[in-house]
């Protein structure tokens, strides 16, 4: 299936907002990145050098596969195809200046190849996506786990509250925000991003 648009959901764990030192939302925090910012295991991820500090956020991501349009939460997991694990990458430091000025986020989340997106499950593989887990290695030393459990805002939630405006479409891409234990990349970092019901991924970083 063709990527379309990438949605992104920020602040949706409670442990990664404190640690980060914000507040938590009171409605979903959405941003978007194209899905020209994919990128599949295996293939190399340039730090990019227009900022300073590279942080990996990982995330259970939903891949959409049916339209759904302004849905209740009761039906909302009915358009969801695919699961996947896929890295929000996000330059920190310049994601805090352009937060001071009060600019749109797209320099810090949206640049080139800052969406490592993992291989797709059928979301009929995954027993309960409520209770998802998920984990972030970097040089093989554990950084970040997770589990969909402890988010703020639902999976069933996000949906509906995306599909009341937008109409989601098959193959849009849905990233449902990172638990707790972001940190930097540098040159020459390994990350891997695995789960007991989701294939795993390796990306190095050049
Ligand atoms: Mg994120």
């Amino acid at each position: 299936m063709t990527p379309k648009r990438i949605f992104c959901i920020g602040k949706n764990y409670e442990a990664h907002v404190r640690e980060l030192a914000g507040t938590a939302p009171e409605e979903p925090i959405v941003f978007m990145k194209p899905s020209s910012c994919l990128v599949l295991p295996g293939t190399p991820v340039r730090v990019p050098t227009h900022g300073s500090l590279l942080h990996h956020e990982a995330e259970a991501v939903l891949l959409i596969g049916r339209e759904a349009s302004r849905v209740d939460e009761e039906s909302a997991l009915d358009c969801v195809s695919d699961v996947a694990l896929g890295l929000d990458l996000t330059l920190r430091d310049v994601q805090g200046s352009l937060k001071k000025k009060g600019h749109p986020w797209e320099l810090s989340k949206a640049f080139e190849q800052s969406a490592p997106l993992g291989p797709l499950v059928p979301v009929s593989k995954i027993r309960d996506l409520a209770q998802l887990e998920f984990s972030c290695s970097v040089n093989g030393e554990l950084r970040q786990q997770g589990n969909t459990q402890d988010m703020m805002f639902s999976i069933p939630y996000l949906i509906r509250y995306l599909s009341h405006i937008w109409r989601l479409q098959a193959g849009d891409l849905i990233f449902t925000g990172t638990p707790a234990g972001v940190g930097p990349l540098v040159v020459g970092d390994t990350a891997s991003l695995s789960g007991p019901e989701l294939a795993s991924s390796v990306w190095e970083f050049c």
